[in-house]
């Protein structure tokens, strides 16, 4: 069935209860959660185990540069990079680690959505374009 305006109302009104549960911090938390484990398994087989706690994250130095996208990606709380590792982007980092733990593993949706254009993806402007290496 095409989704014409009309049915896509319908569809927005019976799913409309799909947001806050999904969003709510007993459903986001435990995602984030999840994806720290995850990250932190990638992250520590990856490293040869030499995760650090700085700057309020787990870093995951070290890793091959397929490991991750751009200069580094947080996932969870862990933060994955080679050695792109400086106040400023561990204060980047500390703003996408909190994304995740208000949205959990809605966040992957979310920032996909917000598009591959950091100058545009409202995340990395919350988390701050210049701190994230991406200034003008
Ligand atoms: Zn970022």
């Amino acid at each position: 069935m095409a989704k014409t305006p009309a049915r896509r109302r319908t569809l927005g009104r019976r799913f409309r209860w799909v947001r806050p549960v999904v969003l709510s911090p007993v459903v986001a938390r435990p995602g984030y959660w999840f994806a720290t484990a995850c990250a932190v398994v990638y992250g520590g087989i990856l490293s040869g185990f030499r995760l650090r706690r700085e700057g309020g994250l787990i870093v995951a130095p070290h890793l091959p540069r397929w490991a991750y996208g751009r200069g580094g990606t947080t996932v969870g709380a862990v933060y994955l990079t080679t050695d792109n590792i400086t106040p400023a982007i561990l204060e980047h980092e500390a703003v996408h680690r909190a994304q995740w733990r208000r949205y959990g593993m809605a966040f992957l949706p979310l920032y996909v959505e917000a598009g591959q254009d950091a100058r545009r993806n409202r995340f990395e402007i919350e988390a701050g374009l210049t701190k994230g290496g991406y200034g003008r």
